[in-house]
């Protein structure tokens, strides 16, 4: 039986799904989730590009902005440790540009958290040396550096409706062909608000618990945890739900777990819950912003006066990390931190 199949009889018996428990069969089912199923995310084939599957300076930059923290930490054994690193291509960048930091290799100990069998095999192809978690708090204790690329927008969201009479959740339910189809719950009791009928607000439950993990680490040890997703900073009332397949929009529904799911991050939430929980917060700027302040340009300049011949690739990578109409303003960059640290490098 497909996903699909399974999801129709799912439902015939226990009615119609939220959305974020749709998209959490779609992307984590042991055997037909996204994840569970893709071998290889990222070359040719992959559904969609990440930044640093784009170019080598962004795992580079990240790397040193590791290095920069370590050193404001006090440069203790610490946990370096990647929130679903795909295939390994970030942290081997990073592991590679720090390689002349003193003492920082020895310090670290690698931790992927990973749920995904078959991409837990290309990391450990390209980081031999690296230990993986399927959670965060299966992490080792201790000093922890964390970094997240395009992690938060996997978190499961459920969406709600603006409707003329209230509130209503988006359901996944079947229609009378036993057709995966939208639908909404009856109205909520819910205070007035100045949402238009029609428009969205998504919840990721998921984002919750995750702060709850990484306040609980940050506050038993110093440490900081910087997250790039593509998000807002103020709620526009859109459905951000997403369906990509071979670089493609599709429609959710079609074929679960054969497309990426994906919904844009919350910052202003994600920065109040760990506000809140008792963290420091830096940010959310844009990634193009965060790039430049860690000296993307010299980065490149360097690359290019040592290698001449890709002089025109490294600019079109640059611009593709950082101009405001490729990834540079649709992607934010926050960091959480321990208290009493000083402010972490970019921001
Ligand atoms: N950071 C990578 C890949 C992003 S894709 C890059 O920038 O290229 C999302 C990654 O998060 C994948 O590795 C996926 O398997 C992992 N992932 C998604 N949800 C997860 C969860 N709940 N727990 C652990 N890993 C998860």
């Amino acid at each position: 039986m497909s996903l699909k199949e399974r999801l129709v009889e799912h439902i015939e018996e226990n009615g119609p799904l939220t959305v974020s428990d749709f998209m959490a069969f779609c992307l984590y089912d042991p055997r037909d989730g996204y994840y569970a199923t893709r071998p290889a995310l990222g070359g040719a084939s992959a559904d969609f590009l990440t930044a640093p599957e784009a170019s080598q300076m962004f795992g580079e930059l990240l790397g040193l902005w590791c290095a920069h923290e370590w050193d404001a930490l006090g440069k203790p054994a610490f946990n370096w440790i990647e929130l679903g690193p795909g295939r390994g291509v970030l942290m081997q960048d990073a592991w590679r540009a720090t390689e002349r930091i003193e003492g920082m290799h020895d310090a670290a100990a690698l931790v992927l958290v990973e749920m995904s069998g078959p991409l837990r095999d290309e990391q450990a192809a390209r980081l031999p040396h690296a230990e993986w978690a399927t959670r965060l708090e299966d992490a080792p204790p201790g000093p922890s550096l964390l970094i997240a690329n395009e992690f938060l927008d996997c978190l499961p969201v459920r969406q709600f409706v603006r409707g003329e009479d209230g509130w209503h959740e988006k359901l996944v339910g079947i229609d009378e062909a036993k057709k995966l189809t939208f639908g909404l719950s009856s109205a909520l009791p819910a205070p007035d608000s100045e949402d238009e009928p029609g428009a969205v607000r998504e919840v990721a439950p998921g984002m919750e618990s995750l702060i709850y993990e990484v306040e609980q680490r940050l506050h038993a040890a110093p440490g900081r945890a910087l997250f790039i997703d593509y998000g807002y900073t103020q709620p526009e009332g859109a459905d951000t739900l997403q369906a990509l397949q071979q670089h493609k929009h599709v429609d959710p529904l079609a074929a679960p777990g054969e497309a990426d799911l994906t919904a844009h991050v919350d910052f202003a939430r994600f920065a109040h819950l760990a506000r809140e929980a008792g963290l420091l917060v830096y940010g959310p700027i844009t990634q193009g912003q965060f790039l430049r302040g860690l000296g993307i340009d010299y980065r490149a300049d360097a690359l290019a006066q040592a290698n001449p011949q890709h002089a025109d690739r490294l600019a079109r990578e640059m611009r593709r990390l950082t101009h405001d109409e490729e990834m540079g303003a649709l992607f934010k960059v926050i960091c959480l931190s321990s208290p009493n640290l000083p402010p972490p490098a970019g921001f």
